[in-house]
């Protein structure tokens, strides 16, 4: 089986690393099929693979204006940049005060490669400076005044001509007044891997003793690069051997790298056929860009200014939407683009932006575009459709205001909206629209209003579980605008909801078009604690699909009731409540989920929660639940760290076995005997609508996970195989499965991206 990709690949990310060009490939296959000689070897091949050497090396010096200098062909800017810190150190080293304090600087924003190598060979040399980082300001520039005050005591200063992220460019003319005002000796690395090709450089006339540099970044290949040394400038070989590179760096050379970067060099210096785009047109190509980004996102805040950064990269976030959601939808689109640093993507802030004092959703949100020289207007107008396209599909999923779309795909049932740990829940009645919101997050608020506009949902009722202490509930923000003319307790629950009796208990309900919500007491957590059952309506026992049940029961753990508001002994009783009235297969959609599990149910949760089994099977009694309950809960104030945590885990977390499948095992089970495997993309509709396998018919977005859940937990023999962008969320969704007791779940290992 193929998984079809169906739409071209638009590669926005050249921060991060270039296509090879063509002829510069054609000259690295050349080198390795008919010039593959040793350049130190002294017969004919070796000396023709010497003179491609030469030349690459002598249009470095060119293009850099190396004047005496040393360019040293290197494996990347990572080599380069150790053997700028090593050559600096060790020769700092040898005329150190004792009596005095030293410190080594860098500038915050700088790659990683900088402070971490810094702080290596500080320790591995012995030399124990103190690693100091310049703060930039919100525009991304070098703080001076800082750097004048610390330079006295600095051995080394590291900064960077431009930034991999913004594309910021620091004035370096500038730095070096500063820089040679205040410590004439100092060494000075400028990391160099993000200008080359960008802006011009004539580094003999300046006093920068180290400039590292990277072939990849160039459309040159990985593995290939090189670091300019200033004449005089002190020398430790990174790499010692064979003596090759006069001495400097050993090891046989990297020829089809060398050669496939005199190809890159030729174009620059103009002694090529190809032309790289001139710098004017590729401002005019970002400002294209901009446009169309602002005209189909409307609300795009740009991370950066465009009058202090190369022309191409634009680092921007959209309001409304996490870094994480643009990159699907973009690359469901077909437009590889990156989030934060495309270094580290698991982390999803960015430090270079926090570092300008950028807000932190924008940190957070961060998008990353990057093209570079070799872009053309009809790449430019390429990506600029599909940027649109992207946004329509957004639009169509009624996620943008923006948009008015008559053919918007309808929305029935419940939706879990996740913000970290937390949920919002929102159901919609299929037949009249009527719609409720559970436990609204700030977060959130927006896109449930555009929501409610776009599909005209009846809102019936906004409502917490709870009075929440870890976040701020925008329950009124929604309430305000849509039920002002309901009156309602502090929680949202309508104050002339009807009751009716069950047993000895009388519960209040509202309808929710053909159901029930029924409003559950159920103190503990906090003393003001509901829980809220969608159920059919009520005859003689409650019918119940979703259980919102707040902080009382959590996935894998109980609520904790060591708030002041909080009552064990309350919650001892709420939980067998609970348990009297609801069954035990019914799901739980409680307001966290600090483990991405989306649900649960009653026998899920007794299955690895001993104190909730021992309480609902009457083990033990209502004050041995207390002092189990409060000693658990001392816990908590240990794992919880800066955020609140509103339940300490109790059960197992284990991983589940899941059939684990590529698109060639894929094709043979269903070639197989048994075809009735149900085939789920599970990515949003809109990264869906833009392009999906068409094997893969159904879709089943994670915010739509529970409601399937619910559709299928009596068939869970079902063999289910579930499909995302990179592996990832299908993975966690099969682990949700499986523990629900679904018994045949695989994943397409690595998702569309492998297959
Ligand atoms: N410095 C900067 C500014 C970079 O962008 C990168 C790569 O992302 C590096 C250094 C490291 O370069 P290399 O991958 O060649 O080791």
């Amino acid at each position: 089986m193929s998984l079809q990709q169906s739409l071209s690949q638009i590669y926005l990310d050249a921060n991060a690393t270039t296509p090879v060009l063509p002829q510069a490939a054609d000259a690295a296959l050349a080198a390795m099929k008919t010039g593959f000689g040793n350049p130190s070897s002294s017969h004919v091949t070796g000396l023709r693979a010497k003179q491609i050497m030469t030349q690459t090396r002598e249009r470095a010096q060119r293009i850099l204006g190396s004047g005496e200098g040393e360019v040293i062909f290197t494996s990347g800017a990572t080599e380069g940049i150790q053997t700028g810190i090593i050559s600096a150190l060790s020769a700092a080293k040898q005329n150190m005060d004792p009596n005095k304090k030293y410190c080594l600087l860098y500038g915050a924003t700088e790659h990683k490669a900088v402070p971490e190598s810094l702080k290596h060979w500080n320790a591995i040399l012995g030399i124990h400076a103190e690693i100091v980082a310049i703060p930039v300001d919100n525009q991304g520039t070098l703080d001076t005044k800082f750097i004048a005050q610390h330079l006295s005591n600095a051995l080394m200063i590291c900064t960077m001509a431009v930034n991999n992220e913004t594309g910021v460019y620091q004035d370096l003319t500038a730095l070096e007044q500063v820089i040679r005002a205040n410590n004439p000796h100092v060494y000075w690395m400028v990391d160099c891997v993000q200008a080359l090709g960008k802006t011009g450089l004539n580094l003999a006339d300046t006093t920068i003793d180290y400039a590292p540099f990277s072939g990849h970044k160039l459309y040159a290949p990985k593995g290939i690069g090189f670091v300019y040394i200033r004449k005089n400038a002190p020398f430790t070989p990174f790499i010692a051997g064979g003596g090759q590179e006069g001495g400097l760096r050993s090891g046989t050379e990297n020829l089809p790298g060398m050669a496939a970067l005199n190809e890159i060099f030729a174009i620059m210096l103009d002694e090529s056929d190809f032309k790289f785009t001139p710098i004017a047109l590729l401002h005019e190509f970002r400002l294209q860009m901009r446009q169309s980004l602002e005209k189909a996102f409307g609300k795009v805040i740009f991370n950066h200014e465009f009058e202090n950064s190369v022309p191409t990269t634009l680092n921007f976030a959209i309001e409304g939407f996490s870094s994480k959601e643009i990159m699907d939808l973009f690359d469901a689109a077909g437009i590889r683009v990156s989030s934060g640093s495309a270094c580290s993507s698991k982390v999803t802030r960015s430090f270079v932006l926090d570092a300008m004092g950028i807000p932190a959703w924008q940190s957070e949100a961060a998008i990353r575009m990057s093209f570079g020289p070799a872009m053309t207007q009809e790449e430019v107008n390429r990506a600029c459709q599909r940027i649109e396209q992207s946004a329509m599909a957004l639009g169509h999923s009624c996620l943008m205001s923006q948009h008015h779309i008559d053919d918007k795909a309808p929305l029935a049932g419940l939706i879990q909206f996740k913000v970290g740990g937390s949920c919002t829940w929102l159901y919609v009645d299929a037949d009249d629209k009527s719609a409720i919101v559970i436990d609204p997050l700030a977060q959130v608020s927006e896109r449930i209003n555009t929501l409610i506009e776009c599909q005209q949902l009846n809102l019936v009722g906004v409502i917490d579980t709870h009075g929440h202490a870890d976040h701020e509930s925008s329950r009124n923000v929604i309430a305000d605008k849509y039920l002002a003319a309901q009156s309602s307790d502090h929680l949202g629950w309508p104050d002339n909801a009807e009751t009716f009796e069950l047993g000895d208990d009388k519960f209040a309900y509202i309808p929710v078009g053909k159901k029930w919500l029924v409003q559950i007491k159920t103190p503990g957590h906090t003393s003001d604690s509901i829980s809220m059952a969608l159920c059919e309506p009520v005859t003689s026992q409650l019918d119940v699909q979703y259980l919102f049940c707040g902080d009382t029961i959590l996935m894998g753990s109980l609520g904790r009731t060591n708030f002041d508001c909080s009552n064990t002994a309350d919650m001892f009783s709420s939980l067998r409540l609970i348990d009297n009235v609801v069954s035990r297969d019914a799901l739980l959609c409680p307001s966290h989920d600090y483990n991405n599990e989306f649900t649960s149910s009653i026998d899920a949760e007794i299955a690895r929660n001993n104190l909730l089994q021992q309480t609902l099977t009457g083990v033990i009694n209502k004050s041995q639940f207390v002092t189990q309950k409060d000693l658990l809960d001392q816990h908590i104030v240990d794992e919880s760290g800066s955020e609140i945590i509103c339940g300490a885990f109790v059960g197992e977390c284990q991983q589940q076995r899941m059939n684990e499948y590529d698109s060639d095992t894929l094709a043979n089970a269903l070639n197989g005997t048994d075809k009735s495997i149900k085939l789920i993309d599970i990515r949003e509709p809109h990264e869906y609508a833009l392009q999906h396998d068409q094997s893969f018919d159904e879709n089943v977005p994670l915010t739509r996970f529970v409601q399937f859940i619910n559709e299928n937990k009596h068939d869970k023999n079902a063999e289910i195989v579930l499909l995302c962008r990179s592996g990832s969320r299908s993975h966690v969704a099969g682990q949700a499965l499986i523990r629900l007791g679904f018994e045949n779940v695989g994943h397409l290992k690595g998702g569309y991206a492998l297959c």
